[in-house]
């Protein structure tokens, strides 16, 4: 398997990844930031930006208010827009033949 990571480039991102002049937040809550972070805020410019509550409801009817609002993430967002190159794609097939 090593050899067919290879061929795919690492992501340039990580799980605090953030843009917050374009609304695009880290949530992440680090060891070290914890005791002055707000739960929910970001962890780079504080912003309270998501309406935690009603997202962790988790209700069906209430899906678009969550995805519009997890996608205020850095992380979340690049993900819900990353586009699959035929080289991906063939990655997760090797992993399906594998693991199925
Ligand atoms: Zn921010």
């Amino acid at each position: 398997m090593k050899s067919e990571k290879k061929n795919i480039e690492p992501l340039k991102i990580s799980c605090d990844t953030h843009d917050c002049e374009n609304n695009l937040h880290c949530f992440r809550i680090s060891k070290k930031i914890a005791k002055k972070q707000v739960e929910g805020s970001c962890s780079y410019c504080g912003a309270n930006v998501v309406d935690w509550i009603r997202v962790r409801d988790r209700r069906l009817e209430d899906l678009e208010f969550t995805i519009e609002n997890l996608k205020k993430e850095g992380i979340r967002h690049y993900f819900w827009h990353f586009k699959l190159t035929t080289k991906h794609k063939e990655f997760i097939s090797t992993l399906l033949v594998k693991f199925v």
